[in-house]
């Protein structure tokens, strides 16, 4: 155990460890549905696995923040080296601080060198609306059917989800346009529609606001679409998208939280998937390793067309602390090639999964790439009924096998795959064995 390397004592039991979900319940305020009849009481973690209060072990397949793994002792040892140097608030110019900044702005395509540090996607999100507002002097905000980008105001505003229910349509602001969702599986064209079907959903919003002489101030998107069960966009989609929204004015924003920083295996960030490169990026997740660590990345005279607005400054985001983690995690994706095992497994995970729809009608697809990937379940090939119950007792089923796995998606029906990217071969296979062994025998 990595606890022990580092001399604690790591069979030291928690105080009180039964019991949790309930007393999580009563003071832990987080909505969240629970599909299992015993939820995990998860004490510690190792690589791609969680271990419960009773010592049993699961493989964690939905981790989409712990990219290097669970327990990783280098980020023990860097954690521990810096809180007892410094951690304080990022007012000053700490070197930790200013390094990173200049390893993420190395990391993003050129230009795109001036970097805010912020504590989670949500936040990001949030002020890259506050960016495009400012740079364009305008409100509108375009973004997807289907998409999530958080649940601060802002980030939830964008975050149009074609499951929302009446009540919340009502409250979205004005200034948030859905477009229709470019999904290539269940959306209206359903897979037989060109590039240009897709992005003339794109144009006729732009139209709408045009006759209305309504500006707009920018468009939001992911690059593989994730709430929609990891389908990437149609190719050319975004660089269409882009030269639309540019041409008026707008600012473009990737959402980079969940599919950026190798999780796609074949590239480092989404966008490059679709060979654009936007005006800002956001990141988040896994970038900290779940330590609560956000970024966005944009050109200096995005930033200082927000500066010219007034005072805005995060207390804890870009921590000393932070910042020592977030470059950590860069040091272990690079030295143990992380990126690298994601595309390597993730597509001998997608070949394997991909062969269950040979055997079992109910999986009508498998989408995404790298350790991003997402199996829909559907009740009929031809209507793309939902099979959301089926989803959820399939996920109950393999948690008594040893695997962690939830529903997702606006239908609660696709097994969305986002473990960390230290996956081993071995618990690849693992999990296509048990998803066989629960479709074979029922759930
Ligand atoms: N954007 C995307 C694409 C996400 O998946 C998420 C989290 N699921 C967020 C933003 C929000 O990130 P956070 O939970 O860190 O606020």
């Amino acid at each position: 155990s990595p606890a022990a390397l580092l001399g604690f004592d790591c069979n030291a039991p928690l105080p009180d460890a039964a019991g949790l979900f309930e007393r999580r319940r009563r003071h832990f305020a987080r909505p969240q549905k629970n599909y299992y009849r015993k939820p995990p009481e998860i004490e510690r973690g190792w690589k791609e696995h969680l271990f419960d209060v009773e010592g049993r072990a699961y493989l964690d397949m939905v981790n989409n923040v712990t990219i290097v793994g669970h327990g990783h002792p280098r980020l023990s040892a860097a954690i521990g080296r810096q809180w007892s140097l410094l951690n304080t608030n990022s007012r000053f110019h700490y070197a930790a601080v200013v390094e990173f900044c200049e390893r993420l702005a190395g990391l993003a395509p050129e230009g795109l060198d001036t970097v805010f540090l912020v504590n989670s996607g949500s936040e990001a999100n949030d002020l890259a609306i506050r960016l495009a507002w400012a740079a364009s002097g305008a409100r509108n905000m375009l973004s997807l059917l289907e998409a999530y980008h958080g649940w601060t105001v802002a980030s939830d505003a964008v975050s149009t989800s074609i499951a929302d229910n009446p009540e919340a349509l009502t409250t979205r602001p004005g200034w948030v346009h859905p477009v229709v969702s470019p999904n290539t599986y269940r959306g209206p064209f359903r897979g037989a529609g060109s590039t240009g079907d897709y992005v003339a959903t794109v144009s006729a919003k732009l139209s709408e606001l045009d006759d209305k002489g309504q500006k707009l101030a920018g468009f939001i998107s992911e690059t593989v679409y994730g709430n929609a069960g990891g389908i990437p966009l149609p190719p050319g989609y975004l660089e269409a998208a882009y030269a639309m929204v540019r041409a008026r004015g707008g600012v473009t924003i990737a959402d980079e939280v969940q599919v950026g920083y190798g999780r796609l295996g074949h590239y480092f960030w989404g966008f490059e998937e679709q060979g654009v490169v936007p005006d800002i990026i956001t990141v988040a997740k896994g970038m900290g390793n779940g330590h609560p660590l956000g970024a966005v990345i944009t050109r200096r005279e995005i930033t200082e067309a927000l500066e010219k607005e007034g005072y805005f400054f995060s207390s804890s985001g870009g921590s000393p602390v932070g910042c020592v983690v977030g470059m950590t995690v860069l040091d272990i994706l690079h030295d143990e090639a992380l990126q690298e095992n994601a595309r390597m497994v993730g597509d001998h995970l997608k070949a394997r999964l991909q062969a269950l729809t040979d055997r079992f009608p109910l999986v009508g697809a498998v989408h995404g790439m790298g350790l991003y990937l997402g199996v829909e379940f559907v009740r009929d090939r031809e209507t793309l009924e939902p099979a959301t119950e089926e989803t959820a007792a399939i996920c109950d089923r393999l948690l008594d096998l040893g695997v962690i796995m939830q529903p997702t998606g606006d239908h609660l029906n696709v097994l969305k795959i986002k473990p960390p990217l230290c996956l081993s071969r071995e618990s690849a296979d693992f999990f296509a064995d048990m998803l066989a062994k629960v479709l074979e025998e029922g759930w």
